[in-house]
């Protein structure tokens, strides 16, 4: 833990960016709280708009709801269950942040919705998605923050907490 300086912590979160192939990473108490702390880092505020997966989990809804921000929501491919590639008739307003649901392991093709966005920050959440790999790169390696998750029941399962990745 972090008590007294958190040695031990702290090269874990070292040795975790550095797979995911990131400067730096922070731990949180759940994968709730990293996005919430990413948005923020982002500057997500009540003038902002986030795209967001429509198929997501939803803690990026409440991280969304928590910072007041407006959020489009993407439309969902069947077969992924991740946003459809082409959503550039959905989104009419400029989106400042794209946030982003790796669901199920499966990888959201991210340039081609940042293009068709034109998003100028990206908020990856990776949770459902550690070890998924897109154009030779981790799940993760993207964002301008990503998250992940790590209760129980998610792919890196450590009782209860998140971590954020950024450079
Ligand atoms: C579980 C999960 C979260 C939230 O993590 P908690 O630790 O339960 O708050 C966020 N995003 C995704 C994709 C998840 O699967």
């Amino acid at each position: 833990s972090y008590w007294r300086g958190g040695p031990k912590a702290k090269l874990v979160e070292y040795r975790f960016a550095s797979l995911i192939g990131r400067k730096d990473a922070f731990f949180h108490n759940s994968g709730s709280a990293a996005l919430l702390t990413g948005l923020y880092a982002l500057g997500a505020n009540e003038y902002s708009t986030v795209a967001i997966s429509s198929s997501g989990f939803v803690a990026s809804l409440n991280a969304l709801y928590h910072m007041q921000s407006r959020p489009v929501f993407l439309p969902t491919d069947e077969q992924t269950l991740v946003c459809q590639a082409d959503v550039s008739e959905w989104v009419a307003n400029p989106v400042d942040i794209l946030l982003v649901t790796q669901l199920l392991g499966n990888v959201v093709d991210i340039d081609y919705v940042l293009r068709t966005t034109q998003a100028r920050l990206l908020l990856e959440d990776a949770s459902q998605a550690l070890g998924s790999i897109l154009n030779g790169q981790y799940v993760g390696a993207r964002g301008d923050v990503s998250t992940f998750a790590g209760s129980n029941r998610k792919l890196l399962g450590a009782g209860q907490g998140g971590i954020n990745v950024y450079d």
